[in-house]
């Protein structure tokens, strides 16, 4: 069950297995055009894994055609199944959804009350065990198990020096999630088909947690602030908390939870997502494009524009790159605005160009592996500089045999 859907271990090479970058959808399930539609959007701007919401019955019996739809487009995207409240039932009443998925979130929070929880719950695993798929325990603190939260204010109350109340729920997230585990393991599931996520929306609780999980388990775990938030705003809160955790070898999966702006591109949280892991260095994805913010001496929008276009073109060209030139994902460019640190920058990357600053000779160096290679000018600037770097993959990057 390792690999494809994220549950950690170790790649083929015996390397620990990369960080998954895992999507949502927000289309509704039971349109299975539009699901896959927009699945295959997430999947083609990087995301490894997509989890769409199973919340009716319609949406259920959904998921197994938008598997087929995917197929049908040549995208074998690992789906996961949301699941909260009646996932028990749907997952019987549809048992084609559960074959379809290729993992099951589930939270604890939301499976059940009282009696109920712990038969409904043992449901859901049953079907998990039956048709051998990994589960994600996803526990929010939106949706905390209310039950596991009352007794473990009693036992709280009970000792020398009660935890205060951030320290209890920080607790309670992660009692929540092992004792979640626990249980599936004693109800069949094996160990490494559980993977775990203890979702908070602020960053120190969610680093406090995780280090707490990571330190009491060996379960992979799927890392994302909850309701991270809109713009930059989510960007930012999201890269503080994973990065911290992410440095200290603790995350098997990630999402960016974003809220996308009215009309914004729902594909926005997989890019934050490759871009968190890639500035960080831990994987690659796509080359990267260093660039300068711009100064008093770029006066005009051409640098701006420059980068942009740069930055556009190589995620465009992307899809057709990684097919034939192995690394290519590890090029990096420079776009700089003027040569007081343009020239510079350019040598350290594999190909940089520096755009004439206000008041400098009208001429664009071009440096290519640290060697001033030529000069632009004149109005085409911005398309010569994308020839010469499909000339440098070419060259520079083997073909895939
Ligand atoms: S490289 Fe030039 S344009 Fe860019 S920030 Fe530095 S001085 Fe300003």
């Amino acid at each position: 069950m390792v690999g494809k859907v994220g549950v950690g271990g170790t790649a083929p090479d015996g390397m620990p297995a990369p960080v998954v970058v895992q999507s949502m959808t927000n289309t509704d399930t039971a349109d299975v055009f539009a699901t896959a539609q927009q699945v295959a959007e997430l999947y083609r701007a990087g995301s490894e894994i997509v989890r769409v919401t199973v919340n009716t019955r319609e949406a259920a019996a959904a998921v197994p055609k938008i598997k087929e739809r995917l197929a049908q487009l040549n995208l074998d995207v690992p789906l996961v199944g949301d699941f909260h409240f009646n996932g028990h039932k749907l997952l019987t009443e549809v048992p084609e959804c559960a074959a379809a998925l290729d993992k099951l979130r589930i939270n604890p929070g939301n499976v059940g009350k009282g009696a109920r929880r712990d038969e409904q719950f043992a449901n859901l695993i049953e079907i998990a065990c039956k048709y051998r798929k990994p589960v994600r325990i996803g526990v929010n603190w939106g949706s905390l198990d209310q039950s596991l939260l009352a007794r473990l204010m009693d036992e709280n109350a009970q000792r020398a020096a009660p935890k205060d109340a951030t320290g209890l729920m920080r607790e309670a997230m992660v009692a929540s999630a092992l004792e979640s585990a626990a249980q599936a393991e004693k109800l069949g599931l094996p160990g490494d088909a559980i993977i775990l996520s203890c979702k908070v929306s602020g960053v120190q609780d969610l680093i406090a947690i995780y280090r707490d999980l990571a330190a009491q388990s060996a379960y992979p775990l799927h890392l994302g602030l909850t309701e991270a938030g809109m713009g930059s705003k989510g960007i930012v809160a999201s890269t503080a908390a994973l990065a911290v955790l992410l440095q200290e070898g603790i995350g098997d999966t990630i999402r960016i939870s974003l809220t996308p702006e009215p009309g914004g591109e729902r594909t926005r949280e997989v890019i934050v997502a490759q871009e968190i892991l890639q500035t960080m260095g831990l994987r690659a994805f796509v080359p990267m494009v260093v660039a300068c913010p711009g100064c008093g001496r770029t006066s005009s929008t051409v640098f701006q524009e420059l980068a942009q276009d740069i930055q556009t073109y190589v995620r465009a060209r992307m899809p057709a790159w990684q097919l034939r030139h192995k690394g290519v994902e590890n090029m990096t460019l420079a776009v700089m605005g003027c040569v007081v640190n343009g020239p510079g920058e350019s040598k350290h990357a594999n190909l940089g160009i520096s755009l004439p600053g206000t008041g400098e000779e009208p001429v664009a160096p071009v440096y290519s592996d640290g060697e001033r290679i030529t000069t632009l000018r004149g109005e085409n600037i911005a398309a010569e500089f994308r020839t010469l770097i499909d000339a440098y993959v070419e060259r520079k990057y083997p073909l895939h045999s």
